[in-house]
């Protein structure tokens, strides 16, 4: 597998790398980390590269190109790597293009780790306050000075190659904002997606089921429609019920009335005196019970 990560510095592309590394078997060829090396060795290329990346520049393309050139020609290589840091301009890509076909090798992958330029220099903070922590030396660019150049170097020689990948069609673009395990996760995915042909053939499979989820999906609207027909016919055919509900308790009521009308006027027409009379009665039959339940 040879992929490319790409990003703006901080983005995440050396955290990927490594676990993709350890992951795939893969070998991490990071261009900022070889030339480090260089400068740290005193060799012809790192004398050249030392002040340029100490100021957040780029060093010039022949000079990687031909690093990283022997470099994918070593046995480690074969089977496979990724890309970190390389190629960062539009005249590298061309380069590594050409090398690629000379070997013919191609490229399964470019993953632009995307991310929010504000979040870039807390990142690069970070980062320099836990490798002093540490105790490492910390990198000579990795100061809000130098990070401003780098940054205005990736904006205006490396972001053209979203473009130059996107129009290749093995462009991929990930939120680098998520949280490692996230971005990790989203990248494998991609690479799984775009491996062998039988790697590939899930993802067909996907698609179908996708295709599948979505006529699913058109479903529920059909069955609420359905649902709301049939709501309203209950609700009008419970109307019905209910009015006829309505209908039948007011004439029980109106009988129940009448019957009520009449019990009263027939109580009204009973005597006074023959009520009084009988209510006596009562109070006597009370105290009767009462004196007796005393004994
Ligand atoms: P960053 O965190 O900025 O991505 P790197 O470690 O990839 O850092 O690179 C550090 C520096 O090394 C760059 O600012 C640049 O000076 C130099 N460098 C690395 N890779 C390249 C490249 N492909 N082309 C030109 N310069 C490079």
């Amino acid at each position: 597998m040879r992929l490319i990560l790409l990003g703006p510095p901080g983005a995440g592309k050396g955290t990927q790398a490594q676990r993709l590394v350890a992951r795939y078997g893969l070998v991490q060829l990071s261009t900022g980390d070889m030339l480090r090396a260089a400068v740290a060795a005193g060799t012809p290329v790192g004398l050249k590269a030392k002040d340029l990346m100490a100021q957040g520049a780029l060093v010039p393309d022949d000079m990687v190109c031909a690093i990283i050139a022997d470099r994918i020609a070593e046995p480690d290589a074969r089977n496979g790597f990724i890309l970190d840091g390389f190629p960062r301009t539009v005249g590298q890509a061309e380069a590594l293009d050409a090398m690629l076909k000379d070997r013919k090798l191609g490229l399964d992958a470019v993953i632009a780790l995307k991310v929010n330029e504000d979040a870039l220099l807390a990142r690069v903070e970070k980062r320099v306050a836990e490798m002093t922590a540490r105790g490492e030396a910390v990198r000579a660019d990795d100061n809000a000075e130098a990070l401003k150049k780098r940054l205005d170097a990736y904006r205006a020689q490396t972001a053209p190659l979203i473009d130059y990948y996107g129009g290749k069609g093995t462009l991929n673009v990930v939120d680098g904002m998520a949280a490692i395990d996230a971005v990790e996760r989203a990248i494998v995915a991609i690479l799984e997606g775009t491996g062998s042909a039988a790697k590939r053939k899930p993802a067909r499979q996907s698609a179908k089921k996708v295709k599948k989820a979505k006529k699913v999906a058109k479903r529920p609207a059909k069955a609420v429609k359905a649902a709301k027909k049939a709501k309203k016919t209950t609700k009008s055919k419970a109307a019905s019920v209910k009015s006829a509900g309505r209908a039948t308790r007011a004439r029980k009521g109106a009988r129940k009335a009448a019957v009520r009308g009449t019990r009263k006027a027939a109580a009204a027409r009973r005597p006074a005196a023959k009520k009084r009379a009988g209510t006596a009665r009562r109070t006597v039959k009370k105290a009767a019970k009462r004196k007796s339940g005393r004994r």
